[in-house]
């Protein structure tokens, strides 16, 4: 462990086929990480082009044994995000002929099979979003009500949405959408995330000046490295080391609070998690 802190990888994904995934697990405990959120692979990754929202239950349940498996390899534990991409819609509508508003029930049929396992106490929080690049507009009203749906889902449970987004820094009318159903604009959280946020709370992807921003700014944010996501974002990934050893680095740096911060104080706010007392007494 790194000076007794818990570490949290707020965003990453596992392999889920052959458990390759846990050898990234070791090497994120070696130097001193303590928990995962581990998000499910987009569908299609996994060789799941699913026709109704139960087809989604192979891709959730693969995450939810590979994390069991993660959290035997660690001092703290892992917890399942379980959702759908955003990215599918674009499969959906420009490769299988779907219309936007078939892709939307499909994929808001997905979030509420995610949800099952969230109120089963079997996954964490939901994941679900819009998409990160250009769409149609009959695409991008489709995507909003799918979000949309899964903030309700997540304020009936009481849980927190992990987005998958556009690039912004401003999003506050996409946290309004979650409080107009009772979803705290908190439990609204921004994957891949810049060091700066309005509205959703900035899980900051590992780049030091993007953290280094988060850490003067004070407000609370999370830490992730989206190891192992879309193969057409190739050199966003970070490896599974990248967390804590920017946790070694904010503290040589006088940043023990934004340690804090992102590992102990924002994980019980978001998600309702103690990460301290989750931890094997040494
Ligand atoms: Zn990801």
């Amino acid at each position: 462990m790194i000076d007794e802190t818990p570490v949290l990888d707020n965003h990453l994904h596992l392999d889920p086929d052959h458990h390759r995934g846990i050898d990234a697990v070791r090497d994120f405990a070696r130097v001193g990480g303590t928990h995962l959120l581990v998000v499910n692979k987009p569908s299609w990754h996994l060789g799941v082009e699913a026709e109704t929202g139960e087809d989604f239950r192979a891709v959730f349940e693969r995450t939810i044994e590979v994390v069991e498996a993660a959290s035997s390899e660690l001092e703290g534990r892992a917890w399942p995000v379980l959702g759908i991409h955003p990215g599918l819609i674009s499969r959906l509508v420009d490769d299988r002929g779907f219309s936007p508003d078939e892709a939307r029930d499909l994929m808001q049929a997905g979030i509420d099979v995610a949800a099952e396992y969230v109120d089963a106490g079997e996954a964490l929080a939901l994941k679900s979003g819009r998409p990160h690049y250009e769409v149609d507009d009959a695409v991008w009203t489709a995507s909003n009500a799918v979000m949309r749906r899964a903030f309700e889902r997540a304020s009936e449970l009481g849980c927190a949405v992990q987005l998958h987004a556009e690039g912004s820094e401003e999003m506050t009318e996409v946290t309004e959408w979650a409080e107009d159903v009772g979803l705290p604009a908190h439990k609204v959280v921004k994957h891949y995330a810049g060091g700066r946020l309005e509205g959703p709370i900035p899980s900051v992807i590992c780049d030091k000046d993007e953290l280094e921003t988060a850490a003067e700014r004070g407000e609370p944010f999370l830490m992730e490295t989206d190891y192992i996501d879309d193969p057409d974002r190739p050199g966003a990934v970070l490896g599974p080391k990248t967390v804590p050893r920017r946790v070694q680095w904010f503290l040589e740096n006088g940043h023990e609070d934004a340690v804090r911060n992102a590992h102990v104080e924002t994980p019980a706010l978001v998600y309702g998690i103690d990460t301290v007392n989750t931890l094997e007494q040494a």
